[in-house]
């Protein structure tokens, strides 16, 4: 079974007239619905990252900028990214979920847990909210994992359409955390390049995957999958966590790699073989971009009903 992270509450982050908007959890919510989804679940308890576990990769001046911001009544905290009055609340429960989510997974009987929050987190960075994100979800996650649960190896994939900058820059120099990212490129945010590998302890587990737009359907899937399990084969992953943006596929607004919405069934597929692989198949995916919110709720259904219908036996090691 999948354990589902879902809330009202994310979506009181409001926005105004912005892509990343409310309605596409409203979308996704719908959609989950109507193919009786939701039932199929494990229901997650949503929680709150507490300060001292957002300054593992933030600093405690920004955690207060982004605070202030919000109960001061909100507003663009960069060009990007809007702050609303609930937005820092929000935000830390978008983070501590990410954190609930790996609990579970690690620690209980379901070894996969999908987290539907809000705002997304994968170009936060420790100082410096950007992208429509304020708090790195996804490198929280991975560094709870690693300090909470003792692991010493987390893979992060992340197949949004744009670079995970912030990801990358906070597990940059680190051995620990492996990071896989394919990207549209040139596209925002500018990062992402092939031979960004890391540096120090750190070299050797950034991999990056840039591609053109116009790249095939099926090109783009034969080259994620082989860099995929390089990135795989040299960190030995002990969790797998996906950075899941949607915003590849062809009818996204801002994004687009041409994608199709089986394509996201292909990549979970494809993750979820890792994650059986290296990991009892132990996978937690964090909703990250995608803003067509048709197409996107269609893809996150399916992302969900392939994670749904892989049976795992478990546990290992
Ligand atoms: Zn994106």
């Amino acid at each position: 079974m999948t354990i589902l992270y879902r809330d009202p509450m994310f979506q009181r982050h409001l926005t105004g007239r912005h892509p990343e908007s409310p309605a596409r959890l409203a979308a996704i919510d719908r959609r989950l619905t109507e193919r009786g989804l939701i039932d199929k679940c494990g229901k997650g308890e949503i929680r709150k990252a507490t300060r001292e576990e957002l300054a593992r990769l933030h600093g405690g001046a920004y955690v207060d900028e982004v605070r202030e911001l919000a109960t001061g009544g909100g507003g663009r905290i960069e060009n990007d990214t809007v702050v609303s009055p609930e937005s820092f609340d929000i935000a830390c429960h978008a983070a501590g979920t990410a954190m609930a989510a790996v609990d579970a997974v690690l620690t209980g009987t379901d070894s996969t847990a999908l987290v539907l929050a809000r705002p997304p987190g994968h170009h936060a960075l420790p100082n410096s909210a950007m992208g429509f994100c304020l708090f790195n979800n996804v490198a929280l996650a991975a560094e709870h994992a690693l300090r909470v649960h003792d692991l010493d190896r987390v893979l992060i994939v992340d197949w949004d359409v744009h670079h995970g900058n912030g990801t990358q820059d906070v597990f940059y120099q680190r051995e620990d955390v492996t990071f896989f990212s394919a990207h549209r490129s040139p596209f925002y945010p500018g990062t992402g390049s092939v031979d960004e590998t890391g540096s120090g302890r750190g070299l050797g587990h950034t991999f990056n995957l840039p591609v053109r737009f116009g790249i095939t359907r099926r090109e783009y899937l034969a080259r994620f999958e082989q860099s995929l399990r390089d990135a795989a084969a040299k960190c030995s992953p002990q969790l797998v966590l996906i950075s899941a943006g949607f915003d590849a596929h062809q009818r996204d607004p801002i994004g687009s790699l041409g994608l199709d919405t089986e394509d996201f069934g292909t990549l979970t597929t494809l993750l979820q073989s890792i994650a059986n692989e290296y990991c009892g198949g132990r996978l937690v995916s964090l909703l990250e971009g995608g803003y067509d919110v048709e197409a996107l709720a269609d893809s996150v259904a399916l992302h969900l009903e392939t994670l749904l219908g892989q049976w795992v036996l478990f546990p290992e090691p």
